[in-house]
């Protein structure tokens, strides 16, 4: 459990990390922080968008729309491996979960099978979306890939969490399928070896 990081930290540490940052209109103060709480956090949310194009994509990603008001995350990562960060509070992108998985990364423990949404995790993870069809067959570009390792890293390694505080959403909410493509063991291990 840890206050959220402050946005000049957010950005200053994904740019440490060696990430290619990309600040998207007044992305400091776009959030949902009037809809409810942001923090204490836990951990990093990873997802994919179903969008195709990095412009569109980065412009859904902070507006939202009519029934789900953006931003739907912090950071878009777009094919490039390039962070278009889009918001900073409470963001729409996690919704509810299941509070023993949330128990799991506070613990930082092997997850259980997500099997309720009974928890906001909005105010708990910071969200990452990266331009994917989620189809399975379009391709997640190597830089992209480590964009998703490095960003990830960057916010464990200033909360001091492990590899284990990563999730995606298909493992907090039933029904998701996010991400898909690549598997979240895979990346978990990533990270575990980048934060050595
Ligand atoms: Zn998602």
């Amino acid at each position: 459990m840890a206050p959220p990081m402050s946005a000049s930290s957010f950005l200053d540490a994904l740019k440490d990390e060696g990430l290619t940052v990309v600040e998207v209109g007044d992305w400091r103060h776009h959030n949902r922080n009037h809809k409810g709480s942001w923090g204490p956090v836990n951990g990093v949310m990873i997802h994919h968008t179903v969008t195709q194009g990095s412009a569109a994509t980065v412009r859904i990603c902070r507006d939202g729309h009519a029934d789900l008001p953006g931003p739907l995350c912090h950071g878009v990562i777009t094919k490039d491996g390039h962070v278009h960060l889009v918001g900073y509070g409470r963001a729409n992108h996690a919704g509810l979960g299941d509070d023993d998985v949330l128990r799991a990364v506070i613990a930082e423990k092997s997850l259980p099978h997500d099997n309720e949404a009974n928890t906001d995790g909005n105010s708990r993870f910071y969200g990452f979306e990266c331009e994917n069809l989620g189809d399975g067959e379009d391709p997640w570009p190597a830089a992209q890939l480590e964009a998703i390792e490095k960003a990830a890293a960057a916010l464990c390694r200033h909360h001091g969490w492990s590899e284990r505080s990563v999730i995606g959403h298909l493992e907090w909410q039933p029904g998701k399928i996010d991400p898909k493509g690549f598997t979240m063991a895979s990346m978990r291990e990533r990270i575990r070896a980048r934060l050595k």
